[in-house]
C-alpha cells in the first residue's frame, strides 16, 4: 500500500532504510524523530506523507540553502504549490511567496520569521497536517547559543494541536530526544538507523604548526577531488584561500559575513565544479546537494561531535568513497576554546540578567528572547547543562586527535552507537587508507590579483 504510494507519487521502487517506518508512524498522527544519515531521503519523509495526508506541511528551516535547495528538488519534481519566505528574497519575491502562502502543500520558513507575530498571522488559520523540524539538532545546539528563536518553536508547535511532528536530522546528540521531548512537551517515536557513513575514511594529523598543515595540504588538494576545507576564523579563511589560490586553485570562500548573493555565487560554482575547492567556516554546507564532494578537511578541529559528523557527512552523498582528513596545532587548542568559551552564557550571566546590571548587549538579546518563555530558575539550569555539554563535547575531540585506536568507533559511540562492522577503508588507525585520485586542475594562468579574482568569482 504505502509502496504504491511511493511509486505513484515519486517513482521509487522501494524504500530507503528508516523511510517506512517514519512515514507509518506520521500517518498514524505520532511524533516521530527521525535520525537517518545525510543523503538517505529524510526529505521524503515528510514530503510522502503530504501527499497522502492532502493537508498542508510546515518546515521549519535553520538556513537559507537548506530551503532553497529542498523548494528546487520540489520544483524539480513538478510542485507548484511551494512556498518560502526567507531573508534572501527580494521584497518583490516575498510578497509573491506570501500570497502562494494559503495554497500550499509546502511551506518553507524560519523559527526568526514565524516568531514575529505579524507573520505568524500569514500561517495561523491553515489546517496544517504535518509540522517538520528539519536539522532537529540545531534545537537544542543552537537554541540556547546564537539563535534562541529555535528554543521557541513550541510555541508555534502548540498552536496547531491536530498536526504531528516530524523531526529530522543526521547527527543526534544523546540527550536530543529528552531535549525535544522537554521543549516541545511531546513524546516522541524515534526511528534511528545509524550516524556512520561506511564511505567516508578517516584521518587525523598532528602538526608543529599553520605552515607545516599547509605545507602538506597543497600537494593533497592536486588530486583531492572536490573538497571542502572547514575552519574556524572569517581571517583564516581568506589566508587560506589566498595560499590555496597562489599554489594555483580556484577556491571559493564562503563565510557569515558574506550576502545572500555571494554565498549563492560560490555553492553554484561548487556544485558546478568550476572551482573545485571551497575554504569555509562551519556556516557551509548544510544544504548544499553536491553529491560527489570526495574530501572534507578540518584545518581546524570542531569543538564538538556533532559539529563534526555534521561536516564530514557532507561528503560521498553518492555513496562513493570519500575522506575526512582533520589537521591539528598545538596552538589551535587556544583557537577553539576562544571559539567555544568567549561567548558563551553562564549560570552568573542569567543571574546578573535577572538583578538588570551590565551584559554584552548580544547575551542580553539572547536572553530577552529566552526570557519570554522561560523562567529564570529554567534558564539557569538550560546554561549550566548547555556549557557542561559544550565541555564534554570538546573533550571528545581532544580525545580525537591522539587516539590510537578506531576513530569511527570512538566516533559513533559518542552518541550512543556501537559499531558492529567496520568498513575496509575505516580509519587512519586500523586500516590501510586508499589514497581519492581526482585530479583537481590548475587552472590559474595568467597572474591576477586576488582580490581581483574574487572580485570576478562572485559576478
Ligand atoms: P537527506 O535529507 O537525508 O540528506 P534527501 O532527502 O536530500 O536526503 O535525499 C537524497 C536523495 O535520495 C534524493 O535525491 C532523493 O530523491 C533520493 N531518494 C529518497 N528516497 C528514495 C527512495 N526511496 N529511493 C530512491 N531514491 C530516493
Ligand atoms: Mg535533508
Amino acid at each position: 500500500m504505502l509502496q504504491h504510494e511511493l511509486q505513484k507519487w515519486f517513482g521509487f521502487d522501494s524504500f530507503k532504510p528508516g523511510q517506512q517506518a517514519i512515514i507509518e508512524h506520521v500517518l498514524n498522527g505520532k511524533d516521530t524523530l527521525g535520525i537517518l544519515p545525510t543523503g538517505s531521503g529524510k526529505s521524503l519523509c515528510y514530503q510522502l506523507p503530504t501527499y497522502i495526508k492532502q493537508k498542508p506541511t510546515l518546515i521549519i528551516s535553520p538556513l537559507i540553502s537548506l530551503m532553497d535547495d529542498q523548494v528546487m528538488q520540489l520544483k524539480l519534481h513538478g510542485e507548484h504549490y511551494v512556498s518560502c519566505i526567507h531573508s534572501g528574497l527580494d521584497e518583490n519575491e516575498k510578497q509573491q511567496n506570501m500570497q502562494l502562502l494559503k495554497h500550499s502543500r509546502f511551506i518553507f520558513l524560519s523559527p526568526e520569521f514565524l516568531l514575529q507575530p505579524h507573520n505568524f498571522k500569514l500561517i495561523q488559520n491553515l489546517d496544517l497536517g504535518l509540522i517538520v523540524l528539519d536539522e532537529a539538532h540545531c534545537l537544542s545546539e543552537w537554541g540556547y547559543d546564537f539563535r534562541p528563536h529555535y528554543a521557541l518553536v513550541g510555541k508555534i508547535i502548540d498552536h496547531f494541536p491536530e498536526a504531528n511532528v516530524l523531526a529530522l536530522t543526521a547527527t543526534a546528540p544523546p540527550y536530543l530526544t529528552s531535549d525535544l521531548n522537554q521543549m516541545l512537551n511531546k513524546n516522541f517515536i524515534i526511528v534511528k538507523t545509524t550516524m556512520n557513513r561506511e564511505n567516508i575514511s578517516l584521518t587525523h594529523k598532528n602538526f608543529e604548526d599553520d605552515h607545516a598543515k599547509l605545507k602538506w595540504l597543497l600537494p593533497l588538494l592536486e588530486h583531492s577531488g572536490p573538497t571542502i576545507i572547514y575552519v574556524s576564523s572569517k581571517k583564516m579563511c581568506l589566508n587560506l584561500a589566498k595560499a590555496i589560490y597562489q599554489y594555483g586553485f580556484l577556491t571559493g570562500i564562503y563565510h557569515g559575513d558574506l550576502t545572500y548573493q555571494e554565498r549563492h555565487t560560490v555553492q553554484h560554482q561548487f556544485i558546478n565544479n568550476e572551482i573545485p575547492i571551497i575554504v569555509a567556516t562551519s556556516a557551509f554546507g548544510m544544504g548544499i546537494n553536491k553529491k560527489d564532494i570526495r574530501t572534507i578537511i578540518h584545518f581546524h578541529l570542531t569543538t564538538s561531535p556533532s559539529n563534526y559528523m555534521q561536516e564530514i557527512g557532507r561528503a560521498g552523498r553518492d555513496g562513493a568513497y570519500s575522506q575526512a582528513i582533520s589537521l591539528f596545532q598545538p596552538d589551535d587548542s587556544y583557537l577553539l576554546e576562544t571559539l567555544l568559551f568567549a561567548d558563551v552564557i553562564t549560570e552568573e550571566d542569567v543571574n546578573t540578567f535577572e538583578l538588570g546590571m551590565f551584559l554584552p548587549p548580544e547575551k542580553i538579546e539572547i536572553l530577552e528572547v529566552l526570557f519570554s518563555y522561560y523562567s529564570i530558575k529554567q534558564l539557569r539550569h538550560i546554561f549550566a547543562t548547555a556549557f557542561q555539554r559544550k565541555k564534554q563535547g570538546y573533550h571528545r575531540m581532544l580525545g580525537y586527535k591522539q587516539l590510537d585506536q578506531c576513530r569511527r568507533a570512538y566516533m559513533v559511540e559518542f552518541f550512543g552507537e556501537e559499531l558492529s562492522e567496520k568498513p575496509n577503508h575505516c580509519c587512519d588507525n586500523d586500516s590501510e587508507l586508499i589514497d581519492i585520485n581526482i585530479v583537481n586542475r590548475k587552472k590559474v594562468k595568467r597572474k591576477m590579483d586576488y582580490n581581483e579574482k574574487l572580485q570576478n568569482l562572485f559576478k
